[in-house]
């Protein structure tokens, strides 16, 4: 194998400026210029995967096909990629320091004394190498999640600069900073960036590209400003203004020359011209709806602003968005806290104004009741609903209450002593549960489902076996099965092995569409490719309008 080149990406100034966005960006026009591309995503935390945290503080948790439970920008990266990416992907602080402590429990390192320097940044070397030999890349673009600065991502810059000593030339560090512009003095400041890039001069490493995140685009004499003070040309420093979609990234990337720029400085050749027709076409969607389909987000929601929820929620808004975009429509997606609903029920009315209504995944008793409320207005007045995982296993206990008789039917998540456990734990997640083990213990990611002819899903999808991924503990109970499916209900997606419901759904008789899956549909969206569920919902939405 040919040695590959090595893109990092840190941030300085401040987190939550798109850093993700612009790794995928890179990777994405890299690979429009025919090189394989191994991104990776770092979380320094010492978390070991990202599926204990709490998505409303730290924001989504996304799945892998493997199962993995990791950042939300894997999502990005997948999704302007347009593939699969697997663990070798991803790595947090959690797992590099697991692996050494646990290596030197085993006799690994042979008597010698374990410290965090050579051996944390050796360990993240190997994992860095690992994913590049995953898919032979020619390059492996590495972002380091954190800001410039922090204590824990130390380790890891350490371990570019010992690449960087050992690869001379082939590595490359892109700095995503921000330019602040204070309302009182009205002009963009550059000097935060330069303490950045003073920060990561302290740790013995000197950034190649600059993106000038901001509100707005950077003139050319602070370009220079900016150059000068970093020692490097105005052309490594690429200007990256505030854009109405993340999806114009590339594109704005691409015409300031980034792509040509990476190639130079890392010396590689373009083995293609770049085509970038077919994203431009999506893109010219995305600008260009014809309607607007208005959808209500039900669920539990704290006070946090739409800002964090936007976060918690990212795969479902753009799996939303690439629906609509593809249907000539624009999605104005509005949350919708159910715990109005509970305190009043009457209030429910209010989702008649909305053209569809999603009920995302979800964990926990709060809010569940005021879920229900609203499941069972979009049954009766017939209004488009597409259940995410805890939406679909509330789509069968509304039914459950109210259509098949079964009173005071519940998932045993939120009432283990219901009369009617219509969704209960599965045998497996049983025993974890009460070995309190939590980490990693859901059924995660890919499984099959067969689809029944005839149906919605069927409909969507148009082939008999589906993969999708994944992230739950509960299912719908098998001891129910025949009662649900004699009062109407639809289990029109089924495990291979016919154990467990997959997906549910009303007859096209009763309603233009209701469904919801065990699975989360929204983690296969692609910007290009809708994924089937999400586009089979917003062209009934589109009919409905
Ligand atoms: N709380 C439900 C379960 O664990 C649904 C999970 C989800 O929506 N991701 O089964």
């Amino acid at each position: 194998m040919k040695k590959p080149k090595y893109i990092f990406v840190v941030g300085g100034v401040m987190s939550g400026v798109g850093k993700g966005v612009t790794t995928s960006s890179i990777a994405y026009l890299l690979e429009a210029r025919g090189f394989r591309v191994a991104p990776i995503k770092i979380d320094p935390y010492l978390n070991v995967d990202a599926g204990t945290m709490n998505p409303v503080e730290h924001g989504e948790v996304f799945v892998l096909r493997s199962g993995l439970e990791c950042d939300q920008d894997m999502g990005n990266y997948e999704r302007f990629l347009g593939r699969d990416l697997s663990n070798v992907n991803y790595m947090t602080g959690g797992m590099v320091y697991k692996t050494v402590i646990d290596r030197e429990r085993a006799l690994g390192y042979g008597g010698r004394c374990v410290e965090p320097v050579p051996h944390i940044p050796e360990e993240i070397i190997q994992r860095i190498k690992r994913a590049g030999e995953d898919v032979n890349a020619e390059v492996i673009i590495t972002e380091i999640g954190g800001t410039l600065g922090e204590y824990q991502s130390m380790m890891f810059i350490e371990a570019a600069r010992l690449l960087e000593i050992d690869n001379p030339g082939d590595v490359l560090f892109v700095l995503v900073s921000y330019l602040p512009v204070p309302h009182n003095l009205g002009e963009m400041k550059t000097k935060p960036t330069q303490y950045a890039v003073r920060t990561m001069n302290s740790y013995g490493v000197q950034p190649d590209i600059i993106i000038a995140r901001g509100e707005f685009p950077l003139d050319q004499k602070r370009k220079e400003k900016i150059a000068a003070s970093s020692g490097m040309k105005s052309e490594q420093v690429i200007s990256a203004p505030d854009v109405e979609s993340i999806y114009d990234v590339p594109l704005n990337f691409e015409k300031d020359r980034l792509g040509d720029t990476v190639l130079k400085l890392l010396k590689l050749k373009a083995k293609k011209s770049p085509d970038l027709r077919e994203w431009k076409r999506f893109v010219g969607k995305v600008h260009d709806p014809k309607s607007t389909a208005k959808i209500a987000v039900v669920g539990k929601y704290f006070a946090t602003g739409s800002f964090t929820l936007s976060d918690s929620y990212i795969s479902v808004i753009e799996a939303a968005k690439y629906a609509a975009y593809h249907l000539g429509m624009k999605p104005e997606l509005t949350w919708v806290d159910a715990e109005e609903f509970e305190r009043d029920p009457k209030q429910v009315a209010k989702l008649s104004k909305y053209d569809g209504i999603i009920v995302p995944g979800g964990f926990g008793s709060r809010g569940v009741e005021g879920v229900i409320t609203a499941i069972k207005f979009a049954r009766e007045k017939k209004i488009p609903y597409l259940g995410l995982c805890y939406g679909m296993q509330l789509m069968v206990v509304e039914f459950a209450r109210h259509v098949a008789g079964l009173i005071g039917a519940n998932t045993i998540e939120v009432d283990k002593r219901t009369p009617h456990p219509v969704i209960a734990i599965m045998e497996e997640q049983r025993e974890k549960v009460a070995n309190g083990n939590y980490g990693g213990s859901m059924r995660l990611g890919d499984y099959p489902a067969k689809l029944r002819r005839g149906t919605l899903a069927y409909a969507a999808y148009r082939t008999d076996l589906i993969h999708e991924r994944h992230r739950h503990r509960y299912e719908v109970n098998p001891a129910y099965i025949q009662k649900l499916t004699k009062a109407g209900l639809v289990f029109s997606g089924v495990s291979p092995d016919g154990r467990l419901m997959e997906i549910a759904e009303l007859r096209a008789s009763k309603h233009p569409f209701m469904l919801g899956s065990q699975f989360h549909p929204e983690f296969t969206a692609r910007p290009l490719f809708p994924n089937p569920l999400f586009f089979a919902f917003m062209k009934t939405v589109k009919k409905c309008l």
